[in-house]
C-alpha cells in the first residue's frame, strides 16, 4: 500500500494512482517493444497508436464535434495568449477579453503586444471575486474573436454556462478546468489548455479548434507557431512531447473508467461540496472568496479571519499532511484545488480537518 499525499496543489497537480501505477509497469518495456515510450521514435507505428489513441478518446469522451481538430502543443498555456493573437487577431479589427482574474490579464497582455484588443467585461474592480452575466459583455459583431477564462485558479471562480456568441469566434482558456464537466464544445471556435491540471503531466498543451478557423489563420507565421501547420501534421510537424502525451491518454482511460466525464462531473461536485459545505457551515470563520453562484469546481479559495489565524491554519494542515493549500502568491489565503484526480477521501479528510481546526480555534 502506496503513502499518497493529500495533494491540493494548483498544477502541476495530482494525477490517478492507477495511471502511475501502469506507467510505472510499462517505463521499462512498453507492449513489448524492449524500450519506453520515451525511447521511441515519434515516427514509429507504436507511438502514432499512442498518440492517435489519445487524440480518439478527449474526442470521444468530450464529446467533440465531427471535423473539429485536437492538437497537442508545447509552450503551455502561455504560448497560447501569443498564438491566438498571432494567428486570429486580423488587421483592422480588434479582439475582447473577458477579464476575471490574473490569467485573462495575462492573456490579454500577451494580445496587446500582437495587435488591438479590449476588455469586453471586467469584475477586476470587485477584486475577481464573480464571473460577470452575459448582459455585461460587451463587444461589436464585427471583433476577431471574443477570449474568456473559463475557470480561474488564482481566485477560484467558473463560467457555469457560455454565452452565445454568434458569428464572433468564442475563445476559452480551459487550463484549469478541462474535462472537470461536460461543456457544449460546438460554442467554441478554440479551446486550448495546459495538461498540467486535469489531463497529464506538464509539457503538453491541448488545442480544440473548430476547422474553419484554418482558413482564417495567419500564414506569414513563424511556423512552429502556425496552428494549420500542427493541424497538417496531426502535431508531428517536430518531436512532440511523447512521454506527457502517452500520460494524457492513459488519464483519458480512467476518465472513462470513472463514467466518462459525466461521472467525474458529479464526482467532482460531490468534492467541492464537501468543502464549501464546510466554509458556508463555519460561521464565517472560514470566508470563501468567489461568489456562490460563480464559485469553482477546481479552485476553492478563502480565507480566515486574521492574517495570524491563516497562518496557524496552513502550518497545522501541512503538519496533518495536506500539501498545496497556501492560495497563489499574488493573493494570498488559502486554496484547495481539487481537480479529476484528487480523491474524494482528500476532500473528506479536509473538510474534517477544517471543522476540527475551528473547534479549537474559536
Ligand atoms: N491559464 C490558466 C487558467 C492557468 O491556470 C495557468 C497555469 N496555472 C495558465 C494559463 C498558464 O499555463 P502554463 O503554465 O501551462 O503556461
Amino acid at each position: 500500500q502506496v503513502q499518497r499525499a493529500y495533494n491540493f496543489n494548483a498544477g502541476p497537480s495530482a494525477l490517478p494512482l492507477p495511471v502511475l501505477q501502469k506507467a510505472q509497469e510499462e517505463l521499462v518495456d512498453f507492449r513489448g517493444s524492449g524500450m519506453s515510450v520515451m525511447e521511441l521514435s515519434h515516427r514509429s507505428a507504436l507511438y502514432e497508436e499512442v498518440h492517435n489513441e489519445a487524440i480518439r478518446l478527449l474526442k470521444e469522451l468530450y464529446k467533440i464535434p465531427e471535423g473539429y481538430h485536437v492538437l497537442f502543443l508545447q509552450g503551455g498555456a502561455s504560448l497560447q495568449f501569443s498564438m491566438v493573437p498571432m494567428n486570429f487577431l486580423q488587421a483592422g479589427k480588434s479582439a475582447g477579453y473577458v477579464m476575471t482574474g490574473a490569467w485573462s490579464e495575462k492573456a490579454f497582455a500577451e494580445a496587446k503586444l500582437i495587435g488591438e484588443v479590449f476588455e469586453a467585461a471586467s469584475t477586476k474592480q470587485e477584486n475577481y471575486k464573480r464571473i460577470p452575466q452575459f448582459d455585461e459583455l460587451n463587444y461589436d459583431k464585427d471583433i476577431s474573436y471574443l477570449h474568456i477564462t473559463s475557470n480561474n485558479t488564482i481566485f477560484g471562480t467558473q463560467w457555469s454556462q457560455f454565452p452565445d456568441t454568434g458569428d464572433v469566434p468564442l475563445i476559452a482558456d480551459m487550463s484549469s478546468d478541462i474535462l472537470c464537466k461536460p461543456v457544449d464544445v460546438e460554442k467554441f471556435a478554440l479551446i486550448y489548455a495546459g495538461a498540467q491540471k486535469n489531463l497529464g503531466p506538464s509539457g503538453v498543451t491541448v488545442v480544440i479548434l473548430r476547422p474553419d478557423m484554418l482558413e482564417r489563420a495567419a500564414k506569414n507565421l513563424p511556423t512552429m507557431l502556425r496552428y494549420d501547420i500542427h493541424v497538417k501534421n496531426n502535431s508531428l510537424y517536430n518531436t512532440p512531447p511523447t512521454f506527457g502525451i502517452y500520460m494524457l491518454g492513459e488519464v483519458l482511460k480512467w476518465v472513462k473508467d470513472q463514467g466518462g466525464v459525466e461521472g467525474i462531473e458529479q464526482r467532482n461536485r460531490e468534492k467541492a461540496a464537501l468543502i464549501y459545505d464546510a466554509i458556508d457551515a463555519s460561521n464565517d470563520f472560514y470566508r470563501g472568496h468567489a461568489e456562490k453562484d460563480s464559485r469553482s469546481l477546481m479552485n476553492i479559495t478563502f480565507t480566515l479571519q486574521s492574517d495570524e489565524l491563516e497562518k496557524k491554519f496552513l502550518s497545522e494542515a501541512k503538519k496533518a499532511g495536506f500539501v498545496g493549500l497556501n492560495g497563489h502568491r499574488s493573493v494570498g489565503g488559502c486554496r484547495a484545488s481539487t481537480y479529476n484526480a484528487v480523491p474524494v477521501e482528500a476532500c473528506q479528510a479536509l473538510r474534517d480537518f477544517m471543522i476540527q481546526f475551528q473547534k479549537e480555534n474559536s
